[in-house]
């Protein structure tokens, strides 16, 4: 039997988490809350499952729901977007992802990603039949040089996929990236597949940018979000994606037979969530700004020295003044060696820069913040 993706095995998420469950370490590793999502919304779930909503939703997702997506794009960005032709909810942003990746890329074509990148990007190019070109993005601001990327463009190249806020390095693009980003795109002719799942959670007031902002470009992306981490619930698999009426509908041609359509009582949950407590959006950046700066001052006196954390709920450490073991086996020796787990930064690199980092996920409760806070300040 040949794979089709010999060189993959598990991700370094789910390493991590089995190793750090093995070893009763605290999970610092893959990015997941410790705690529970508000009662409404878990209240929504139960009385949606309760009274009916349990057989198949329409495929492009319930029309309250696309609805409410529409008017929180509106309420962020400033743009209008069709429910019935714009908007397709999908089986978390991993299959909005996988799908439109899927709907642009032929055999032969090129795809520009930028390390560190998000492990299922290359996979699904490569299942497309594409390549993934690799521009490498470096510590400590992990600026993209867009005349690097002007120059790495050639006849080949169909789709750029951008991920801000940024996992693993918790940057953002500010406005010079997003109109660099889109004077190429449209003076190529390329798509482009916008990863914003950490929208919500732009620190210190700067603002929020988005493909969305730009309408040249907006006409030209696939933008995708997820609601596993907007309300905490990484395990319902909800996310969305926004598409021009042409994009979408070759989206949801496939989206129809990978999932055809998704968990329909969540659907409802978290459009009436939407209605009713807007709020629960709009508040997230102030509540993960607090865990973030929980976890910053308790690591205050650590040998760690960290990185600018700007958004999404990570934050990158550097370790080389305790260790000069490789990542991978400096995350290894932390978990079993002193119980934190964390998630190292070369696994997304093809080709890996030395670093001596490791991403910590700070979407935990204020107890686990500080055992783990307590436990790195002796390293
Ligand atoms: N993109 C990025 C950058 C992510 O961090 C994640 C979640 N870890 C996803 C996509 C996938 O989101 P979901 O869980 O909704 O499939
Ligand atoms: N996105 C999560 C992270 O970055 C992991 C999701 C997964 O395990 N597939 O930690």
């Amino acid at each position: 039997f040949e794979s089709k993706l010999p060189t993959l095995g598990n991700s370094i998420f789910s390493q991590m988490s089995q190793l750090a469950a093995e070893q009763q370490a605290i999970n610092l590793s893959q990015g997941f809350p410790d705690f529970s999502p508000d009662n409404y919304l878990l209240q929504r779930l139960a009385y949606h499952s309760q009274h009916g909503a349990n057989q198949y939703a329409p495929m492009p997702g319930i029309l309250p729901l696309r609805q409410q997506i529409s008017k929180l794009v509106t309420r962020c960005y400033r743009r209008s977007v069709d429910p019935d032709h714009q908007i397709t909810v999908t089986s978390g942003a991993t299959e909005a992802l996988f799908v439109a990746i899927q709907a642009i890329v032929r055999p032969g074509d090129e795809v520009i990603v930028f390390d560190p990148a998000y492990d299922s990007y290359a996979p699904a190019v490569k299942l497309a039949g594409g390549s993934t070109l690799h521009l490498s993005l470096l510590a400590p601001d992990f600026k993209v040089n867009w005349q690097q990327v002007a120059a790495a463009i050639n006849p080949k190249t169909k789709l750029i996929i951008v991920n801000s806020p940024h996992n693993p390095s918790a940057t953002v693009f500010n406005d010079d990236d997003w109109q660099a980003l889109q004077a190429l795109v449209c003076q190529h002719g390329l798509y482009c597949l916008s990863d914003e799942v950490y929208e919500h959670m732009v620190f210190d007031g700067a603002p929020r940018l988005s493909a969305h902002c730009y309408p040249a470009l907006a006409e030209r992306s696939f933008i995708v979000s997820s609601f596993g981490k907007t309300f905490h619930v990484t395990g319902w698999k909800l996310g969305y994606c926004v598409a021009p009426p042409v994009l979408s509908a070759e989206f949801r041609k496939i989206h129809q037979y990978v999932t055809f359509s998704s968990f329909t009582p969540a659907q409802h949950a978290i459009a009436d969530t939407l209605a009713m407590q807007p709020e629960q959006v709009s508040g997230l950046a102030t509540f993960y700004q607090q865990k973030r700066d929980q976890f910053v001052t308790g690591l205050t006196h650590s040998r760690l020295q960290l990185l600018p954390s700007a958004a999404t709920y990570f934050q990158l450490a550097d370790y080389g003044a305790i260790s000069n073991l490789p990542d991978v086996e400096f995350c290894r020796w932390l978990t079993i060696e002193h119980k934190v787990a964390a998630i190292p930064l070369s696994v997304f690199y093809q080709k890996p820069t030395g670093a001596r980092l490791i991403r910590f996920c700070f979407a935990k409760t204020p107890v686990t913040l500080n055992q783990a806070a307590e436990v790195l300040c002796q390293l």
